[in-house]
């Protein structure tokens, strides 16, 4: 038997829970397993929201040559440009380029602030370690004026067709108790502004209550349904006519796929348009995109896994010539730290079709619907941030074998008693 080519572009979290799954489900000789991804690392994303608040960066970076090698993966580490699907061939910044029987495309998405006027010049934004560190140079700003009686002001947006706002909201809980522990909250004006109806509209109206409350209590002056227009130096003007002044602007700008793929269908953004279930890219069954590169609306990486999970066992079974695997089930799960406690949030998801809200909860599984806040959910996301990097130091995948099983048990019982 020839060892079926599997080609997977991407070493994030979709891209390696994939090539490290499939090699936990077949042999080197069933199938040969290529990673190609413009970093010679993973970085463990999640965690970047400490690094504004004197997070250790290093330990967020995990080498791959050596887990990949583990498990007999080929590791290119180059620019991937483009496909070629009738020839199944990956083109890249290299002369040669690389042939797949199967590829999985996990390139993930980035930010476009372009597309708001004022955007990229004026506001901080949360989506690299580097962009974290200049944040927290910034809020050591804030904090040294505000402790020498100088009031200010932190205003937070979050623009249209951004997907993923969790880790905005993290940051403005954990901002709240950072100025309180120093005693200068009293200084600092905090605003929140959201295009959605509701906060974190995804994740359902018990998240949007959490959160609700959370402001309340926080005196975070909070604003959904307000969609900005223009940025300036010192204000950011919104569609109702309204306009709010800032000292220091913290957004989440709008996503787009890190890489168009030509010829392959997708939305207006440029991600893959894909079969629900088995994430294989429309009229393409030899091609995949699970995690932020496809076309489900919510971007995370939660949800990335349960994608590749997917992906792997769909493979495997074309490889092995066997039944049909479980499908992609999107059923989230987070926990949204706040420094002081954390919110953790289990939400079954259902398409919608509706541009304006694409996901709602689903009717249909509420029992799955959890959200509670407690201190000790902060022990959950520190546990889930060591896991996670062991698992693929080793070259393993998140869910799956004895440890996940003892983690998945140890959330579904919390998910009991400290959630409802
Ligand atoms: C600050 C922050 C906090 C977050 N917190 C959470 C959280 O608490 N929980 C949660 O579930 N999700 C969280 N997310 C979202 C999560 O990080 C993403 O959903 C997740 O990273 C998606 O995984 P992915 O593998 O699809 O893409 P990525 O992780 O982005 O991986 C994409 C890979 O493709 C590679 N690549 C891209 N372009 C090219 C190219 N042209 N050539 C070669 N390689 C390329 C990249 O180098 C990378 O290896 C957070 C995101 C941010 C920014």
């Amino acid at each position: 038997m020839t060892a079926t080519r599997v080609v997977v572009l991407g070493s994030g979290f979709a891209g390696l829970e994939t090539a490290f799954l499939l090699r936990s489900l077949l042999d080197h000789d069933q199938v040969e397993l290529t990673v190609v991804s413009d970093r010679s690392d993973f970085l463990f994303k999640p965690n970047t929201i400490y690094l504004p608040f004197g997070g250790d960066e290093h330990r967020l970076h995990i080498p791959l040559s050596a887990p990949l090698a583990r498990r007999h993966i080929t590791h290119r580490v180059t620019h991937v440009d483009g496909i070629d699907a009738d020839r199944g061939l990956v083109h890249t910044t290299r002369v040669l380029p690389i042939h797949y029987d199967r590829l999985v495309i996990a390139t993930g998405a980035t930010m476009h602030p372009e597309e708001v006027p004022g955007l990229a010049e004026h506001a901080h934004q949360i989506w690299t370690p580097r962009q974290m560190r200049a944040l927290g140079d910034e809020l050591q700003w804030v904090a040294a004026h505000a402790a020498h009686g100088r009031p200010q002001r932190v205003l937070f947006l979050v623009p249209p067709n951004n997907k993923c706002a969790g880790p905005l909201y993290e940051i403005a809980f954990m901002l709240d108790t950072w100025l309180r522990r120093k005693d200068v909250r009293h200084q600092v004006d905090i605003t929140f502004t959201t295009y959605e109806d509701r906060y974190i509209q995804a994740f359902g109206p018990r998240l949007h209550q959490v959160v609700e409350h959370e402001f309340a209590h926080r005196d975070i002056d909070g604003h959904t349904g307000v969609e900005v227009t223009k940025v300036t130096d010192t204000h950011v003007a919104y569609t109702d006519g309204t306009d709010r002044e800032f000292d220091l602007l913290i957004a989440f700008p709008p996503y787009v796929a890190s890489v168009r793929y030509d010829g392959l269908p997708a939305d207006d953004r440029g991600f893959l348009t894909c079969h629900p279930a088995t994430r294989q890219v429309v009229a393409h069954p030899e091609i995949f995109a699970p995690g932020d590169a496809g076309d489900f609306p919510v971007k995370q990486a939660f949800l990335a896994f349960l994608q590749a999970d997917a992906v792997a066992n769909t493979i495997a079974a074309q490889i092995l010539g066997t039944g049909p695997r479980a499908g992609f089930e999107p059923v989230s799960m987070c926990v949204m730290e706040m420094f002081d406690k954390a919110t953790f949030a289990q939400v079954p998801l259902t398409l919608t079709g509706r541009p304006g809200a694409p996901v709602a909860v689903d009717q249909f599984n509420l029992g799955a619907y959890r959200v509670g806040t407690s201190k000790i959910w902060r022990l959950g996301k520190k546990t889930l941030g060591l896991y996670l990097p062991m698992r693929f130091r080793r070259g393993l995948p998140f869910h799956a074998g004895a440890p996940w099983r003892a983690m998945e048990t140890g959330l579904h019982a919390g998910a009991r008693w400290l959630a409802t």
